[in-house]
């Protein structure tokens, strides 16, 4: 049986301001809009559930507004992009510009990118960690996390959960 949350249909998803590293027009700060989708597979219980849905859908909202509305960058190696912290945020040098941002506005991400392939990953992780708690993990095979950047742009994470 799989049961699923439907990101753009459930309102799962975040609006999030990054650059990467390089030329074109990616290398400027621009906007996504993503949306996150999530699967669970197993066998339900007597109850009939997998997991109960609602409780599920406040935890993937709760990664999505830790996300929501900042400033996401990547770790970056040093050769790449350097970010120093200075009292009230980051200096940022990449693509041989500086950015200074609020700290307030900025959450460093643990990922090497933030292509959507690595935040799918990232976030696929961070939702199986937050998950623990309401996951009967004799029951639930796997976790699989869509994540969808805009324009139909989409990464796809299966995660075993059963042990
Ligand atoms: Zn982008």
């Amino acid at each position: 049986m799989k049961l699923s949350l439907l990101g753009k249909e459930a309102g799962l998803g975040f609006q999030s301001v990054h650059l990467v590293p390089g030329r074109g027009m990616c290398s400027r700060l621009h906007p996504h809009f993503h949306t996150v989708s999530v699967t669970l597979e197993g066998e339900p219980s007597e109850r009939g559930m997998l997991v109960h849905i609602y409780r599920l859908k406040e935890v993937v909202q709760r990664l999505c507004l830790d996300l929501d509305h900042m400033v996401l960058l990547a770790d970056y190696p040093p050769e790449v992009m350097t970010v120093e912290e200075q009292d009230s945020g980051y200096r940022v040098h990449v693509n041989g510009k500086d950015y200074f941002l609020p700290r307030s506005d900025v959450l460093r991400l643990p990922i090497r990118t933030l292509n959507v392939e690595d935040l799918c990953q990232h976030l696929a992780e961070s939702l199986r960690d937050r998950l623990e708690p309401i996951l009967d993990k004799r029951r639930i095979v796997s976790l699989t996390v869509d994540v969808d950047e805009g324009d139909g742009q989409t990464a796809s994470v299966t995660l075993p959960i059963a042990r």
